[in-house]
């Protein structure tokens, strides 16, 4: 064949290509390497810390290898962190993703969405996501990020709408392992669900739980929130993978962090609004010792204790 032609079929070829690939996004620096929990189930886990430090990779994203397909569980903070999970995945399994089922929405768990949107996966939200989707928070959110974690999230980067959205708990098979998604509520955001892998008695749990720092509360109704964790059966499980932070062993130590954080901010800005005490005074009053070497204290604790303030002074109206 002539030089000429071989040169021709050449840029077709790789033109098609370009054509037909999935979306390249920014690549990453950061490590992510899967960790296996039990026989299906797998996690990354992102560093603790504020909302853009390592490159955004501050939360964890799960998943569930099936013989008929992978579901995934929360999509990490950036699509190019999407995209290098994808690529982990690859590496374990040949099976396609066909599931992806987010904890709540809120910037650190779903801007990768879009690339498993490419992939045609299903996405499920919990009721409560059409709040923040429509909210102005998450368009100034949005548009903040992507100065702040630019290259990774840019203007290409959008809010993936939900194909489904849950209301209540429901259970499905797949590949026979049995699922449970429990519909939470609004807890720690407008709306939570947390998915239970029945086989292997393994519950990815979202934000409802932290571990190793302090909660961001957010828009979080804490109140219904601590309801929850003090309700939940942890005796039973064999692991548990929270949205920030390592997958324990003793789900029950885990849940303990956030359930005594919960509990103590409550106590001590409930006192603060039945004695009508001014909240910057009261909070510096606060000996905050047991949580102030937790990573991500300086970031989140005076909001979130501002925050519950302001409830407590809503809960106790409604009394
Ligand atoms: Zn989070």
């Amino acid at each position: 064949m002539n030089t000429y032609i071989k040169i021709i079929i050449t840029v077709l070829a790789l033109m098609a290509e370009a054509a037909f690939a999935a979306t390249e996004y920014a690549s990453t620096t950061v490590e992510m390497t899967p960790i296996q929990v039990s026989k299906h189930v797998w996690y990354v886990k992102g560093m603790s810390g504020a909302a853009t430090q390592n490159e955004g990779f501050i939360s964890n994203a799960g998943f569930v290898i099936t013989p008929a397909g992978v579901i995934v569980y929360d999509a990490l903070g950036s699509p190019s962190l999407a995209q290098q999970l994808v690529g982990e995945i690859k590496k374990i399994t040949q099976q396609p993703i066909v599931k992806l089922v987010l904890s709540h929405y809120h910037a650190d768990h779903i801007y990768g969405a879009q690339v498993f949107k490419e992939l045609g996966a299903e996405i499920l939200a919990p009721i409560g996501a059409y709040e923040y989707i429509e909210s102005a928070v998450s368009i100034e959110r949005l548009e903040e990020r992507r100065i702040s974690l630019f290259p990774w999230v840019d203007d290409d980067t959008y809010i993936v709408k939900p194909d489904r959205i849950l209301k209540e708990s429901e259970s499905f098979s797949l590949g026979g392992i049995t699922f449970l998604i429990n519909v939470v509520g609004a807890a720690h955001s407008d709306g939570d669900m947390t998915l239970y892998v029945e086989d292997d008695r393994v519950l990815l749990s979202g934000d409802i739980i932290f571990e190793g720092r302090v909660p961001f509360l957010g828009s979080a109704h804490t109140k219904f929130w601590l309801q929850t964790l003090e309700k939940m059966e942890m005796q039973s499980l064999q692991g548990l993978i929270p949205g920030h932070g390592a997958a324990a062993k003793e789900p029950a130590k885990t849940v303990s962090l956030t359930r005594r954080y919960l509990a103590f901010i409550r106590q001590q800005m409930a006192a603060v609004v039945d004695e009508l005490q001014a909240f910057d005074e009261a909070y510096q009053q606060t000996d905050w010792s047991e949580f102030s070497a937790l990573p991500a204290f300086k970031e989140a604790n005076r909001k979130n204790a501002y925050q519950v303030y302001l409830s407590l002074e809503a809960e106790a109206l409604e009394d």
